[in-house]
């Protein structure tokens, strides 16, 4: 019969009790949690456990194409082990394009949010450009792709310390763009959270759209 208290462990994939992660992954990934911070034009701050690389790549990669209710219960719970500014809202990005298709994100958001007992306004945000996927873009035209393509809620952001939360961030464009939004109508501090980030490149976001001459 099929036990539902069954898990994989979303790391290395050996049966679990728990919905977390297996005690050899718990231990080694225990070490290489690392408050990755940066911070963008628009957002003040951003967050994540982990780099985008190896088995959290993969495991990201198995939660998108293939959810499995433990990897959000397990994502978080590493998630909330970062230094998190204490915010009102806690938002998601809006998913992109397929309106019925989960939003990884969303999932994300409505676990950290009972985590971290701040309340999560699901529509605080909505993307109102249709845009290319970001995976599709190189990175010069990532940050132009979502140009203004995200408005949010004056009514629920304004006055308000805001906590955007994504799955991975890449170049940083899609936080940084959500959160100009928030702050176009009011939002008083614009704080990120992901599971991962890509390796290193953020940390000099705001040169990176000096190198590349992009005025916005
Ligand atoms: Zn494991």
């Amino acid at each position: 019969m099929f036990n539902d208290n069954v898990y994989f462990c979303p790391y290395c994939n050996v049966k679990i009790s728990n919905d977390i992660c297996c005690d050899l992954c718990a231990n080694d990934l225990k070490k290489f949690i690392n408050t990755n911070v940066g911070e963008t034009e628009y957002c003040d701050s951003f967050t994540a456990p982990f780099l985008y690389d190896d088995i959290i790549r993969e495991a990201m990669l198995n939660f998108k194409f293939n959810v499995k209710k433990n990897y959000c219960e397990s994502f978080c719970y590493f998630m909330k082990e970062c230094d998190i500014f204490y915010c009102d809202i806690i938002i998601c990005v809006p998913s992109f394009r397929r309106k019925s298709r989960y939003n990884t994100a969303d999932l994300l958001a409505k676990r950290m949010s009972k985590f971290l007992n701040i309340k999560y306004e699901r529509r605080a945000v909505k993307k109102v450009k249709e845009t290319k996927l970001q995976h599709e873009c190189d990175f010069k035209s990532r940050l132009l792709n979502l140009n203004d393509s995200f408005v949010a809620n004056e009514k629920l952001i304004k006055g308000k310390d805001i906590l955007i939360c994504d799955d991975i961030i890449t170049s940083g464009s899609t936080i940084d763009e959500v959160a100009k939004a928030c702050k176009k109508v009011g939002a008083k501090n614009v704080y990120a959270i992901a599971f991962a980030v890509s390796n290193g490149s953020f940390k000099n976001f705001s040169d990176l759209h000096k190198k590349f001459e992009i005025k916005f």
